[in-house]
């Protein structure tokens, strides 16, 4: 979108550029003094002329000279029009002669008509930037609201999808259920004078499956689906919007029935009159209301828009007649994410080993998106090492990939690095553990990914969806479990930056108790609203004695739970110390690693043997030895 901008002011300027350039250019030329023949000869004679200004040019056989002459201590321009005859006789003119030679003839021989050509030039060239500039204008919208043109309608498509290629989310789409049948006889309900919803809005984060269920609504119900998105409409032309608006509902109304689907509803239904709201925002948004309060219930035409954001949102938008009806889409829980995964791995050749219950616990927080993603890294992995089936390996890796970009194999780690790691991650781990309301461990890793040298990854406890007091302490000393195992570990001045992203989070959730939640000493007040906060303001309308209270709080709770975290990881240091020895030898254990650990207070029988592996090796190198190929140690792998 910037990009477009830019291209558009650079293109706009370079027009306006031409034009002063042309009328100066004009101004100069008509500014010339037209002399005659005599008066030229007059000047030749008074030896006034400015020779190395001279020019000429041939058109229609007539030498135009033009160039500069002396008067009075000024120079002032002019231009003679020199028939043949004229000229040969100047020819004969010694001065003349001599100017001559000198005479920039840099269009001698030129046709006439090529000499109109290089005057029409500048013009054609002007009406050319002009005709381009208002095309691209309309291009990529649908209707040239300035121009009157259509060079681009909506995007009109067939939608195969079904309510079976959509998995959990069952309330919504038995919501939808009723949409699809009125889609297919609108007349049944027309006549029982039944009012059918005009808009639907879908509210939920990204990849939760909005534009999957628009589809299927049009799937099932077999119409035709319009589809655009609301930063389409964003124009820097005023008017071009509202035009497009126009011309969608248009479309639509001749195909009905029929959905229309405006994506990324928020751009343009952002509140009037805000900071974030523009000119042709405004008018985008009221031709929407206007479009939206123009066709009947019964027209047969269902409008459906997604956003992640309903309170950004003009309240005009949500009135009854308007989006009347909302619909909430989560993050899909456990339950859901399995059926997601197994939809999606219906076309995928799986390994039997595989549970997908086990794999869905495993992803706390995915979207759908996020999950199918998954699969098709596993499926990609299965491809690149010419194998046939995808394994818990493939989306063990898929997962790491999804989350935080391909493993850096290559990134060496130094032994020291891996230490400190090592503890740090088992302090998270340990928090985990440890503290009742804090979130179960589901795997710990050293492996560095993206910024993190390593990341232990949760799931909440139980599956309620609301957070205790309680629960928000825990999960930030669980961030804070890693800074403090390595403080213990390796002393006060050693701690290093690794705790950055925790320090983060924990910040964060301490801020919202403070301001939010009203789970501080500062009582119930509410003082920063969802909106600042995800503008990413810190600092709401309050006084500034407020705004010291709510950062002394928020370092209270910090401290508080550093503390709780710090004594917990000192009373477990043992448990401490295995699973960092684990994490050292294995890179990454899992929950039931972590579970056996903690029950029998001893090593997992797999790192002890991994453990002897490495050392013996490790004393074979030593030796000199040279390394052997050893069949059964490959096999395991
Ligand atoms: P949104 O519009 O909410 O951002 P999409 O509908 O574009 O998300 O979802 C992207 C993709 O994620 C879908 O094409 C689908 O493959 C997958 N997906 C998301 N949610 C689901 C779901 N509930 N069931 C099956 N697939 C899903
Ligand atoms: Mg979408
Ligand atoms: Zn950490």
């Amino acid at each position: 979108m910037k990009n477009k901008k830019t291209i558009w002011i650079i293109l706009i300027t370079i027009f306006i550029l031409a034009i002063i350039g042309f009328a100066i250019y004009s101004f100069i030329v008509s500014s010339a003094e037209k002399l005659t023949y005599q008066q030229f000869e007059e000047l030749l004679k008074q030896n006034s002329i400015v020779n190395s200004s001279l020019e000429e040019k041939i058109v229609n056989g007539v030498h135009v000279i033009s160039g500069s002459y002396n008067k009075d201590g000024s120079l002032h321009r002019f231009v003679v029009g020199i028939n043949n005859q004229q000229y040969s006789n100047l020819l004969e003119d010694p001065i003349f002669k001599d100017i001559v030679g000198r005479i920039i003839t840099n269009q001698e021989l030129v046709s006439p008509i090529w000499t109109l050509v290089q005057s029409l030039l500048p013009i054609v060239i002007m009406i050319g930037a002009y005709v381009w500039i208002f095309s691209m204008m309309t291009k990529g919208g649908m209707g040239g609201g300035m121009l009157g043109g259509k060079n681009q309608r909506p995007r009109q498509i067939k939608s195969d999808v079904k309510f079976s290629d959509v998995a959990g989310i069952n309330e919504e789409k038995t919501e939808l259920v009723e949409l699809v049948d009125y889609l297919k006889n609108p007349n049944k309900y027309a006549m029982m004078g039944a009012r059918v919803p005009k808009g639907v809005l879908m509210e939920g984060p990204p990849g939760t499956g909005k534009t999957l269920l628009a589809k299927a609504v049009a799937g099932e119900a077999n119409v035709a689906f319009f589809t655009m998105a609301g930063s389409e409409f964003e124009e820097m032309f005023v008017g071009l919007g509202a035009s497009r608006v126009r011309d969608l509902f248009n479309d639509a109304k001749k195909a009905a029935p029929c959905i229309i689907f405006i994506d990324e509803i928020d751009a343009v239904g952002r509140k009037r009159n805000t900071a974030m709201g523009s000119a042709t925002n405004e008018q985008t948004l009221n031709q929407l209301l206007v479009e939206m309060d123009g066709f009947g219930s019964n027209s047969g035409v269902i409008v459906m828009g997604a956003t992640n954001r309903v309170d950004v949102l003009d309240p005009a938008l949500l009135r009854p007649g308007r989006f009347d009806r909302t619909i909430q889409i989560s993050l899909p829980d456990i339950r859901e994410r399995e059926a997601i995964l197994k939809l999606h791995a219906r076309n995928k050749s799986v390994s039997p080993e595989i549970e997908w219950k086990r794999i869905a616990e495993r992803t706390p927080g995915f979207s759908g998106a996020q999950l199918e993603n998954v699969l098709n890294e596993a499926a990609i992995l299965v491809v690149r090492n010419k194998r046939k089936m995808i394994t818990l390996g493939d989306i063990d890796e898929a997962i790491d990939r999804v989350v935080g970009g391909p493993a850096k194999k290559s990134r060496a780690m130094t032994v020291q690095d891996k230490k400190v790691v090592s503890y740090h991650e088992a302090g998270h781990a340990l928090i985990g553990l440890k503290l009742d309301s804090a979130s179960k461990v589901q795997k710990v890793t050293i492996i560095p990914r993206g910024n993190a040298g390593g990341y232990t990854i949760m799931t909440p406890k139980d599956e309620s969806n609301f957070s205790s007091k309680e629960d928000l302490f825990a999960s930030i000393a669980g961030y804070l479990g890693g800074r403090a195992a390595e403080e213990l570990m390796f002393g006060k001045d050693k701690i290093t930056t690794g705790a950055h992203d925790d320090l983060d989070k924990a910040t964060n959730i301490a801020r919202r108790m403070v301001t939010q939640f009203g789970m501080s000493t500062l009582g119930l007040t509410k003082y920063l609203t969802m909106q600042e906060e995800a503008y990413g303001q810190t600092k709401g309308v309050y006084s500034d004695e407020i705004a010291y209270k709510i950062d002394t709080e928020i370092n209270t709770i910090l401290d508080n739970c550093y503390i709780t975290a710090r004594e917990l990881i000192s009373k477990n240091l043992d448990l401490l110390e295995l699973i960092a020895e684990s994490l050292r030898v294995l890179e990454t254990i899992t929950a039931e690693q972590i579970e056996y650990i903690n029950k029998y207070s001893k090593l997992p029988d797999e790192v002890i043997k991994e453990k002897e592996r490495m050392e013996k090796e490790e004393k074979k190198k030593n030796a000199g030895e040279i390394l052997e190929f050893e069949p059964d140690e490959d096999e395991k792998k």
